[in-house]
């Protein structure tokens, strides 16, 4: 550490920007807060690097980098979060469960970006409110595990943590420092891609008259998506003779990163400190990413993640499981966001199929009863993982993950409030990780194609018809 240090502190310390570019309504965490005041707390889930030295001079040299999104866009998608919040938008979240180094390519990234706008599309169809997407991407490269250490060929390795941590190889298990850096490469290629994507007209070639849905076979069902279709496409004709899609708002489609907020070394690294040009409070933003969760097995109350989270500025997640405790909850939401900010905390619930019913309405009732604004979103990917019997092998049943999101959708309505999004562990390449849905993967298909290194994701055509089903719910 040293002079070196505080020299890079101060080069993040000198971002600034005018008073009213800035998010407003929040102010900033007390006096007690820094980027690093975690280090004071218990902190879970962090793998453990043989040489800590390495470790603080990759940390060093990230801090010297530039941050990979803008603060401004960090207050555009909490503003748009307070939006949902009040029932005028929804979201669509979604991405690898855990992205992989080899994915940062063009056809890989494309068709990523594809699947979140034919999505997107249909949901805004579904829905009439405006979409605000938000990818577990660029940056979601790292893991919590249920275990340190796992049994492979008869031997005991170190488990795979994200491949900013260590590899997949169970030769290549031990955390590398240097990985760090090349997730922040990699986050900011990716990033670079999608901006470049979304801003050259890439959203217009997915016109849905050319969508393929040849994979549903039963005909009921491919009759009513079609007919979703070519009401869509009538409603863009339509748009588009009004001369509403020649507008820039219209053909520049915005998407938001996200990554779990889980290695904190990392995510103090990059947490940059923007003064205001005017002499208004400092902020602290992570510029890592747009939008960063908690995990469900880091929320501690006073465990270190949630230490962290107090203090940046962006809109954060929290992952809401059958463990979670209502008073609780409501205690760390009031930690996280004491003004109650609108936009500021995301609740992404995670229950099950079969526990949803009984669990999610008094995690309702005790944060409206405590006046406190979220965001309702529903991950209905992490309540319902199984293990195939014999094989061994983790997936989903698409049919577990539709009816978890749809006694989601019964649930918000009874109590009066509005689920605000979906979560998707999901793809835009055709693999074979869930099973069921229109295209029918069995559990004896599961090993035809299953790339994920962690858990199982919705393939694009599960993806898509995900959607319809949705949007069907939606329009209801
Ligand atoms: C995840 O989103 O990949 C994850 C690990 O989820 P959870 O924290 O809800 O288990
Ligand atoms: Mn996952």
């Amino acid at each position: 550490m040293g002079d070196h240090t505080a020299e890079l502190e101060t080069k993040r310390a000198k971002v600034t920007r005018p008073d009213a570019a800035l998010s407003s309504s929040s102010p900033p965490p007390s006096s007690s807060w820094s980027p690093s005041s975690w280090r004071t707390k218990h902190i879970a889930h962090q793998p453990r690097y043989e040489d800590v030295k390495h470790l603080s001079q990759v940390t060093d040299q990230l801090k010297s980098l530039p941050p990979i999104v803008q603060p401004e866009e960090v207050d555009d998608l909490k503003r748009y979060l307070g939006e949902v919040a009040a029932g005028k938008r929804f979201i669509l979240q979604g991405g690898d469960c855990a992205e992989r180094f080899v994915d940062c390519r063009q056809d890989r990234i494309e068709a990523k970006v594809k699947i979140m706008l034919q999505m997107s599309l249909v949901l805004v169809w579904g829905a009439r409110v405006p979409l605000v997407r938000i990818g577990r991407m660029a940056g979601q490269f790292m893991k919590p595990r249920s275990s340190d250490t796992e049994v492979v060929d008869g031997k005991t390795v170190e488990t795979y943590k994200g491949d900013s941590i260590n590899a997949f190889d169970p030769a290549d298990r031990k955390p590398d420092p240097e990985r760090l850096l090349k997730a922040y490469f990699f986050a900011s290629t990716t990033m670079n891609y999608v901006r470049g994507l979304m801003s050259c007209g890439f959203a217009d070639l997915h016109h849905p008259s050319a969508w393929d849905l040849s994979f549903v076979r039963n005909t009921d069902k491919q009759r009513n998506y079609r007919e979703m279709t070519e009401r869509i496409c009538h409603a863009l004709d339509f748009m588009q003779a009004c001369g509403f899609r020649d507008d820039p708002s219209m053909r520049q489609a915005q998407l938001f990163s996200s990554h779990e907020g889980l290695l904190l070394p990392f995510e103090e690294a990059m947490t940059t400190t923007v003064a205001s040009e005017q002499g208004g409070p400092s902020r602290h933003y992570n510029l890592g990413a747009h939008f960063l969760w908690i995990g469900d097995r880091t929320r501690q109350l006073d465990g270190a993640h949630v230490e962290y989270f107090r203090g940046i500025t962006n809109p954060i997640g929290i992952k809401v499981g059958p463990t979670t405790d209502p008073s609780e909850l409501v205690q760390l939401i009031q930690r996280l966001s004491p003004s109650n900010e609108p936009g500021r905390i995301t609740l992404i619930t995670r229950f099950g199929v079969d526990k949803v019913k009984a669990l999610l309405p008094p995690v309702i009732r005790a944060v409206q009863g405590a006046g406190l604004t979220v965001v309702w979103e529903c991950d209905p990917m992490h309540g319902n993982t199984r293990k195939v019997e014999g094989s061994g092998i983790k997936t989903r049943s698409f049919e577990d993950v539709l009816n978890e999101l749809l006694h989601t959708f019964d649930v918000h309505a009874e109590q009066g409030t509005w689920l605000g999004g979906v979560h998707f562990e999901m793809t835009g390449d055709d693999v074979t990780e869930c099973t069921g849905g229109s295209v029918g993967v069995s559990d004896d298909d599961l090993s035809t194609r299953y790339e994920s290194f962690c858990d199982p994701r919705l393939n694009y055509t599960q993806s898509l018809e995900m959607a319809f089903l949705i949007a069907k719910r939606l329009s209801r």
